[in-house]
């Protein structure tokens, strides 16, 4: 073979939600945009703050070209790392330095430095994930040079089964993931559920006389609802890297801006910090894109109106359950998570379907039997969803 038998895999194997989204816009032009229901896929539907058109505009106006389309330097300008620093002091008081914080192009970068930064070269090391996990994880542990492991839930509340987390760990554990609010459940980790992980790691890291690091994924942070706590995880586990991204909470994803914290307290923090450069630099990131540093330099305290997102969430929530699905209440990002009306949840997608209704069959994401909706889309889409997901549960009941 002349090429990377690995990376044909990964571009040819097409992803189901890629697949939907083709399918969704072959149907809309068949029967009209209205009359398809598709909740495939996470892209904020809410229009980014006012602040953000508002500071590009000012930027063009007054910036020179250079602050705004030259290279920063490789982990970002430093203005804006000091201010996201101040930002994250003044929510959290982790004592954040400019000089922990690396701009990255949202979280997926993060991530892919991240896994790069902390496993050993030769390979062989493992990261944990919990089950259900966002499927470009696999790519980027793997990418990494790590190995894939994968921690199963609790039934029905879908926060972490601490007992199963704890026997996946040995010597070869050397990162954990924690996506919380989660993509696909929307299910927010408990400061209980946080506590537990922690206490595991670090009875696991004296055990095993090595550090574990939590890298914590958290493009979904500012989107909860009804005031639900997301506990922040460098205030209970020093060995903690946040993954963060602009591309939810500012609702900016082709923009590709986010940042990795390293924890202060983190064991060889400045080290660790180096090796996020060193990973940054030989993953080809040169620098995080400028114009987009210092618009969120801008808006660091600038909201989307979650509110939208709420209201689709207990349109669908609420009539769902009415009609017999079972769904854990999400408090976070804009995912329900569904069991599907029969065992495979593929087939139920291809029944659902049948109704106009594009779902993703969640067998990717680590477990079996559910389809993720992304609740992301326009009032009218789930409106017009509901009297589908009522016929689609009332074929199943016949
Ligand atoms: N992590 C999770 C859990 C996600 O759902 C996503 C995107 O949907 C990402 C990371 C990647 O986000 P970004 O656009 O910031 O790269």
């Amino acid at each position: 073979m002349n090429y990377n038998e690995k990376m044909f895999g990964l571009g040819s194997k097409r992803s189901i939600i890629r697949e939907i989204f083709e399918y969704s816009k072959m149907r809309a032009q068949e029967i009209g945009k209205e009359n398809v229901f598709d909740f495939s896929l996470g892209n904020p539907s809410v229009p980014a703050p006012a602040e953000v058109n508002e500071s590009i505009k000012k930027l063009l106006e007054t910036e020179s070209s250079v602050l705004l389309h030259g290279y920063t330097s490789a982990q970002g300008d430093l203005g804006v790392r000091t201010s996201i620093s101040d930002n994250i002091n003044a929510r959290f008081g982790v004592g954040m330095a400019p000089n922990l914080i690396y701009m990255t192009c949202g979280a997926a970068a993060s991530l892919s430095i991240s896994l790069k930064a902390v496993f050993d070269e030769k390979g062989g090391e493992e990261c944990i994930v919990f089950a259900p996990f966002f499927t470009e994880y696999r790519v980027f542990i793997e990418n990494a040079g790590g190995k894939i492991v994968v921690s199963q839930p609790l039934e029905k509340t879908f926060q972490v089964d601490i007992d199963d987390f704890e026997s996946k760990i040995n010597e070869k554990t050397r990162a954990v993931i924690v996506n919380s609010p989660n993509n696909p459940s929307g299910v927010v980790y408990t400061e209980e559920t946080v506590k537990a992980i922690c206490e595991v790691l670090k009875r696991k890291s004296a055990e095993y006389g090595k550090v574990i690091y939590l890298i914590a994924d958290e493009p979904y942070r500012e989107l909860v609802y009804s005031g639900v706590d997301v506990p922040y995880l460098m205030n209970y586990y020093d060995n903690t890297l946040v993954c963060y991204s602009y591309s939810k909470s500012l609702s900016l994803p082709g923009e590709r801006i986010g940042y990795i914290a390293v924890s202060p307290k983190m064991q060889d923090a400045v080290n660790i910090y180096l090796c996020i450069c060193g990973a940054g630099r030989s993953l080809g990131y040169v620098c995080a894109p400028s114009l987009f540093q210092q618009v969120i330099k801008n808006c660091l305290n600038a909201k989307v109106n979650i509110e939208a997102y709420r209201e689709n969430r207990d349109l669908l929530y609420d009539n769902l359950t009415k009609y017999g699905y079972e769904c854990v209440k999400p408090d976070g990002a804009f995912y329900l998570f569904v069991k599907a009306l029969e065992d495979d949840a593929y087939k139920f997608y291809e029944a659902a379907k049948k109704h106009e209704i594009l779902v993703v069959p969640c067998d990717d994401f680590g477990v079996s039997g559910y389809v993720r909706i992304a609740y992301c889309t326009s009032k009218e889409t789930v409106l017009g969803a509901l009297p589908a997901f009522k016929a689609l549960a009332e074929e199943y009941k016949k």
